[in-house]
């Protein structure tokens, strides 16, 4: 159903308002949700400048039962960022300044629409860096990743997004604007409403300021690349590694396809083996951190263990590693990635996660790329299909399917740094229980009880079209 959005246009805001078909089609569409055209085209764009900007457009839509989706960089991998009310997408890229490095506190505050990277760029002088980043921290934002909880290569050591968000400013649906968190490194005041919003998807209130703490950038780095003879050789050394206490800052797990994928796209050449990819950090001694992994590594038939110094080798180490995501996409234009996997397992039971997924990709006889960080226990996959081949489409389906049950099974998530979005709102109860999402719906009800912000998203309901609406009187407040 389309909106009346046309009290934008008195809202005297800093920012731009669109109404044209262009802003509007570039609205509909994030990298998860573009091939399975699942967003819809919201009729409104809002680029609000400032956070009176965004509370007079949340206040205004509320009051009208108008749905707002908060878009950012657009690339989440659930169609987490788009609209499947219309409405209004709120993209809150413009609001793109860093405020405040303060170096002592080891703490910087951001807009929401600052990229990850630049994170980094502004503190690199003060020896100083944002652990938690993404692999997408280029492409991506502060507001998204604090969306979506989102981790990255160096989760291992150092925790996830939510670790390292201090104190945010949120404005709510109804416009009121609050500030969740404070910038002491630890405090016990009151709920911990700022991690009620950490991961909360745009579906609670609307980032415009936080707080991040940074971590001292180590004195000594280095790389490393190890070769397995098998993934199950190569699941299972990375358990070990993790069980035995090696101080590993990264520990990526590629399988042979997806090297051979990796190499076709970026032109690298790995050996297409099962191949483990390592950075360590240390103040002093990391060659002796080095020659522990080696041992553990040796332990399990590792055939090659080579070293990278920082700067040139390190970064022609990563580069196949981080272009992985479109490496696949693009390997055979005749096949399709069905969904981006993302579970994550408890570590022991890392090496029986792996070894599940490519049983059932070869009694499929389907293609299954699988890499993540494996340290934590995370493992992306793709099925790869034909899409006009219908059986293939349901083998892969039920690949997709029994891998995410198998990992809550083990105790695991289906998804340890996506989300949920569109794309695993089945699984919310399969993981949780109807007890949990019961209390995770009225918790959404709370804050935002008119279903105003990033309705259709999480809720399992919310694949049939439904909103999750307040239990019964009109007027809520
Ligand atoms: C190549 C590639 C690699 C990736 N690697 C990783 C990875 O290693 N780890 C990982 O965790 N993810 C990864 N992702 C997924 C994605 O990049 C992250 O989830 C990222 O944090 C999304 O940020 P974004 O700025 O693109 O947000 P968007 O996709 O635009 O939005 C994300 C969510 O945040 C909400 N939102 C946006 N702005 C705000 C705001 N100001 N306040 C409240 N809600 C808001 C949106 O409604 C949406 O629900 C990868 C994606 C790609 C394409």
């Amino acid at each position: 159903m389309a909106y009346d959005c046309s009290f934008l246009s008195d809202l005297a805001l800093d920012g731009e308002v669109s109404f044209g078909d262009s802003a509007r089609e570039s609205h509909a569409a994030d990298f998860g949700a573009d091939e399975r055209g699942q967003g819809v085209t919201p009729d409104a764009v809002v680029w609000p400048e400032t956070t009176a900007d965004v509370s007079a457009v949340l206040s205004a839509a509320d009051d009208r039962r108008v749905p707002v989706t908060p878009y950012a960089a657009g690339t989440s991998l659930e169609g987490n960022a788009v609209p499947v009310h219309r409405g209004i997408s709120l993209d809150c890229s413009r609001m793109d300044s860093v405020l405040d490095v303060r170096a002592d506190d080891f703490q910087i505050d951001v807009e929401p629409g600052v990229y990850g990277s630049a994170v980094d760029e502004a503190v690199a002088d003060e020896g100083l860096f944002f652990p938690p980043l993404p692999s997408s921290g280029d492409i991506s934002t502060v507001g998204g990743m604090v969306a979506n909880d989102a981790s990255g290569m160096k989760t291992v050591k150092y925790g996830e997004v939510s670790d390292w968000v201090l104190e945010l400013e949120v404005v709510l649906a109804d416009g009121s604007v609050v500030t969740a968190g404070s910038k002491a490194a630890k405090t016990s005041s009151g709920y911990n409403l700022k991690d009620i919003f950490v991961g909360s998807e745009g579906t609670l209130g609307v980032v415009t300021r936080a707080t991040l703490e940074l971590a001292g950038r180590p004195a000594q780095i280095r790389g490393a690349r190890a070769l397995f003879p098998s993934l199950d050789h190569a699941a299972e050394a990375v358990f070990d590694a993790v069980r035995s206490g090696v101080d590993v800052a990264t520990i990526e797990l590629v399988d042979a396809d997806s090297a051979r994928m990796a190499n076709a796209y970026t032109g690298t050449d790995l050996p297409d083996v099962p191949t483990v990819f390592l950075e360590f950090h240390a103040d002093y001694g990391v060659e002796r951190e080095i020659e522990f992994c080696r041992e553990v590594f040796a332990d399990h038939g590792v055939r090659q263990f080579e070293t990278a110094d920082d700067g040139a080798a390190m970064d022609d180490l990563w580069e196949a590693r981080e272009d992985l995501a479109y490496a696949i996409q693009l390997w055979d234009p005749d096949l399709t990635a069905l969904h981006p996997g993302d579970v994550t397992v408890p570590i022991s039971d890392y090496p029986e996660m792996v070894k599940f997924v490519k049983g059932l990709a070869d009694d499929r006889d389907l293609l299954v790329p699988c890499f993540g960080h494996a340290g934590d226990g995370n493992l992306h996959y793709s099925v790869l299909v034909d899409e006009d081949d219908d059986e293939q489409v349901d083998a892969a389906e039920e690949v997709y399917r029994a891998t995410v049950e198998m990992a809550i099974d083990l105790g695991g998530t289906a998804t340890g740094e996506h989300g949920i979005g569109l794309g695993k709102r089945d699984f919310l109860e399969v993981e949780h229980g109807s007890e949990s999402v019961e209390a995770m719906r009225r918790l959404k009800r709370a804050f935002d009880p008119r279903d105003t912000l990033n309705p259709g998203k999480i809720f399992p309901e919310t694949a049939g079209g439904e909103r999750v609406r307040a239990d019964s009187a009109d007027d809520v407040r």
